[in-house]
């Protein structure tokens, strides 16, 4: 950052403190990860100058020579690495990709079947501030009261009686694996699109340790940044069929330039994604989140839904006492970061709810494997038991400072 430090001091004291940061504190959002240096070189690249509207071979500007190449690359890995028939990867991030399958199959006013925020739902599955609520008319479905898991039978009863022209299923904050099998079999007979949003499972998806909405669905949507580790972005699989609509949803309807710098970026992500070491990831981050979560209940909290099948899974706090957002609190004193969120049939509101969310894929990508998520498992349990007593809390911020150093981030990259 040589050159942020020479022109502007004040970016780059903000720059090497965020650096400082993530190398210092226990990340457990779950849909947080920290890149590869390659995919941040590409993001810093010279592509980030290239004006591209349009498609390969077909844009607006001149000299499209290099970004046409790098765009074709990221779509040929993108539809190799999930089987997909068509693939766009121009969707600035999760939401806009969503939004470009909306306007690809629906009509303003036409109903969705969505899973409910409160169960792991989205804000951008029909959120009433998100434009997906505003311009649709929404139904949701939940999770079974006492298994916390998606009940398939209540799912094809609502859409039997909403009759929705387009089904939803994929989530922020849903521990389980969905079976998207089943969801095809309610779309078909109801007549509903089926949309899988995968942006959480990508990289569990690709690395084979989910079952693959391709296969099933419609139209599948994802981010980039999450489980897949790749840059901040979104991208769209869907059936050949409605490849052009999907192409010309996103430019023009709802973007102009692509970020080229970004999508080099993605291709880079696909490439890392498609490899053995990947996938071994992947495995150390289900086993992680498994560890992490029997460790906790093994302290006294209770899992949602008792565990989990994939990188993330719920802590419901009510047997401790705490609010999620006292929580967050209390952790982000001791060097963890986690967010608050909503458990199923809370009754507290989304901004302190009964829950924190916790997720493995970025300490797993620092390489910490079972041990270390009983260490974290302690901090988590002591930090909230010595929610009182800063004393105690900078104690364990001290012994989770000495967990991070042997476990370095970026070394390469340096900061003040
Ligand atoms: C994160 C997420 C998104 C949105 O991604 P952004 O890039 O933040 O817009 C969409 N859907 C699901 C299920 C997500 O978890």
């Amino acid at each position: 950052m040589k050159h942020i430090e020479k022109i502007d001091p004040q970016v780059y004291r903000i720059l090497s403190d965020e650096l400082l940061r993530e190398q210092k504190n226990l990340e457990l959002i779950a849909s947080e990860n920290f890149t590869s240096l390659a995919v941040l070189e590409a993001q810093g690249s010279v592509m980030t100058n290239k004006y591209a509207e349009g498609y390969p071979k077909a844009r607006w500007y001149g000299g499209c020579l290099y970004v046409d190449e790098v765009e074709r690359l990221a779509i040929e890995r993108a539809k190799k690495l999930f089987g997909a028939e068509h693939a766009n990867v121009q969707a600035h991030s999760g939401t806009q990709a969503n939004m470009a399958v909306y306007f690809a199959c629906l009509k303003a006013g036409d109903k969705i079947l969505a899973l409910d925020l409160a169960c792991g739902g989205h804000l951008s599955h029909g959120h009433p501030h998100s434009f997906s609520g505003q311009f649709y008319k929404v139904f949701t479905y939940g999770v079974d009261k006492k298994t916390e898991c998606l009940d398939y039978d209540e799912i094809l009863f609502l859409a039997k009686k909403h009759k929705p022209r387009l089904i939803l299923a994929g989530a922020s904050a849903y521990p389980r694996k969905m079976d998207f099998k089943k969801f095809r079999q309610i779309c078909d007979k109801v007549g509903a699109y089926l949309f899988v949003d995968m942006a959480h499972i990508a990289g569990l998806v690709a690395a084979g340790l989910h079952p693959s909405p391709v296969p099933y669905a419609d139209f599948v949507t994802s981010t980039t940044h999450k489980t897949l580790r790749g840059p901040r972005g979104g991208f769209i699989l869907c059936k050949k069929e409605f490849a052009k609509k999907i192409d010309l949803e996103i430019f023009p309807g709802i973007q102009g330039g692509p970020l080229m710098h970004v999508i080099a970026a993605k291709a880079i992500a696909f490439k890392e994604a498609a490899t053995r070491a990947f996938r071994i990831y992947q495995e150390r981050v289900v086993e992680n989140a498994r560890v992490l979560s029997a460790a906790l209940e093994e302290s006294g909290f209770r899992i949602v839904s008792g565990g989990t099948d994939t990188h993330l899974f719920l802590v419901d706090l009510r047997p401790k006492g705490i609010s999620g957002k006292e929580a967050s609190d209390v952790l982000e004193q001791a060097g963890i970061t986690v967010n608050k969120n909503l458990i199923p049939f809370d009754e507290r509101p989304p901004a302190v709810t009964s829950g924190i969310r916790l997720g493995t894929p970025a300490v797993t990508t620092r390489g910490m494997r079972e041990k270390e998520m009983r260490k974290i498992a302690q901090f988590i349990h002591l930090a909230i038991e010595n929610r009182y007593h800063p004393e105690k809390l900078s104690a364990i911020k001290k012994e989770v400072l000495a967990l991070t150093k042997k476990f370095p981030l970026y070394p390469e990259l340096r900061s003040r």
